[in-house]
């Protein structure tokens, strides 16, 4: 992509009702453009980001062997009158009138319609497990939508539900999602923590929430530092062998951690000081067993092997793509801007030509930028006529992992510079060896 085809509205000063910093990067780096209160448009470079952040979610919600629908967004009140959750709701959910007068409201979450997509089609206990998941907008009408795309009105939920046979086959299903969401968030390069969460009238210990440790969170939470150094699943784990998935979570949820609703000082207290780790934390993911809440009202049941019927044991498992990008903003950024992890930045490579309009420089930058996308990389080439200084802090604003920076002083002696953003190490290479350097073939 050539900047000068590019829609990226640069913002030169903070905006002032930004209050944490990845509402601020995000403002500034021309990513989001607030529309009203808690309400957000995706601009190009948002976009590429919530993409590759939706990719990583999909990927590996597939690999655990959940199956990708889609769901509206708009759904009957009549369903919610099943459940009986229309009614105990409350103010979060937007409630609409058709012009039939028929009351409508914008999807808050989707079990009620997932249930009666299931109990539409699925007789018997030979059906399950089953696991269906969508990626899909959702309205809540928070009460303080504030922190930008973090607690916004409407934002995109991935919401998975199982539905199994009985309590062992649902927890089986549990695990796997808790497992595929240890790999969702290492994969975006985040490290985050599950917590024990409150099951409410559901009772039993199936249901956590995924922490991203980070200042501005807005829950205090409280962990074994052992947290910090636990290995995480690799790609070749088996989702399909339940005892080695049961271990893994086990593993996941012996050391103390929990939210300050679930805090429980008397087990902190016996924790080594050292040991302690007491922060604030933002919520990416929320996994939850709720047994027959939905399936028993809407009468979603199954034929079992003993010949009768059960009404079949259900969970769901959230997680926010929206709100992950501020938190991955919030967990890796600088005073000059975003520092994206490689899995997650809008483009592999920013090209910076110092001086457009020179020949030479031209060139080098068009035969870099063409090797460099013909090796499968997606690159951002700074082919604007901005001074040098404002193209480098666009560069380090935006966050791109690597920039390669040519000026007509390297290229007369035939190199060019690579900049990484992370660490800030800049190294000069010979011109034929920078393209090579990220997989270009000779
Ligand atoms: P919170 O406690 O932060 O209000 P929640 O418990 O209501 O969230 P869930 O119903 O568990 O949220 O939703 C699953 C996931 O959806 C959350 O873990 C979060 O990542 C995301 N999410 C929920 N509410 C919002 C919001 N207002 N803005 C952005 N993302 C959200
Ligand atoms: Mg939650």
């Amino acid at each position: 992509m050539r900047l000068s085809r590019y829609f990226l509205p640069i913002l030169k000063e903070n905006p002032r009702e930004a209050e944490i910093v990845s509402h601020r990067l995000m403002l500034r780096a021309g990513m989001i453009r607030q529309q009203a209160a808690g309400s957000f448009s995706w601009l190009p470079l948002g976009k590429r980001v919530l993409d590759k952040v939706c990719r990583i979610v999909r990927e590996e919600q597939d690999r655990a062997g959940a199956l990708e629908i889609l769901m509206p967004t708009i759904q009957s009140a009549d369903l919610w009158r099943e459940s009986g959750r229309y009614e105990d709701y409350g103010k979060e959910m937007l409630r609409i009138k058709d012009r039939h007068e028929r009351d409508m409201l914008f999807g808050p979450t989707n079990e009620e319609m997932v249930t009666e997509i299931f109990r539409s089609y699925v007789k018997s206990y030979k059906d399950l497990p089953l696991n269906l998941y969508h990626i899909q907008w959702k309205f809540r009408d928070e009460v303080r939508p504030r922190f930008g795309v973090m607690r916004s009105r409407e934002f995109l939920m991935k919401d998975a539900y199982s539905f199994d046979l009985d309590y062992e086959g649902a927890k089986a299903a549990y695990n796997r999602m808790f497992v595929a969401y240890l790999r969702t968030f290492t994969r975006m390069g985040l490290q985050a923590i599950p917590m024990r969460a409150d099951t409410g009238p559901i009772g039993g210990d199936l249901s956590h929430e995924f922490i991203i440790l980070a200042d501005t969170g807005e829950s205090q939470v409280y962990c074994h530092r052992d947290f910090l150094d636990l290995a995480v699943p690799g790609e070749g784990t088996d989702f399909t062998n339940d005892s080695q998935i049961a271990d893994i979570v086990k593993q996941w949820t012996t050391p103390y951690a929990a939210t300050d609703e679930m805090h429980d000082e008397a087990a902190w207290d016996v924790i080594a000081d050292r040991d302690r780790v007491s922060a604030r934390g933002i919520e990416v993911g929320h996994i939850f067993h709720f047994g027959d809440k939905y399936s028993k009202p809407m009468g979603a049941k199954v034929a079992g092997p003993d010949g009768k019927e059960h009404f079949v044991s259900m969970g769901s498992y959230g997680i926010g793509p929206s709100r992950l990008i501020a938190a991955i903003i919030e967990a890796s950024h600088d005073e000059n801007g975003i520092i994206w992890p490689e899995s997650v930045a809008p483009f592999d490579v920013g090209i910076i030509n110092m001086k457009t309009g020179d020949a030479e420089c031209d060139r080098v930058c068009e035969e870099l930028f063409a090797a460099l996308t013909a090796a499968g990389k997606e690159v951002l080439y700074d082919d604007t006529d901005q001074r040098p200084g404002g193209k480098f802090a666009t560069a380090d604003l935006i966050g791109l992992p690597w920039q390669v920076i040519v000026g007509p002083r390297g290229v007369a002696a035939g190199e060019v510079e690579i900049k990484n953003r992370r660490t800030g190490e800049r190294e000069t290479l010979p011109l034929a060896q920078a393209a090579q350097r990220f997989g270009a073939a000779r």
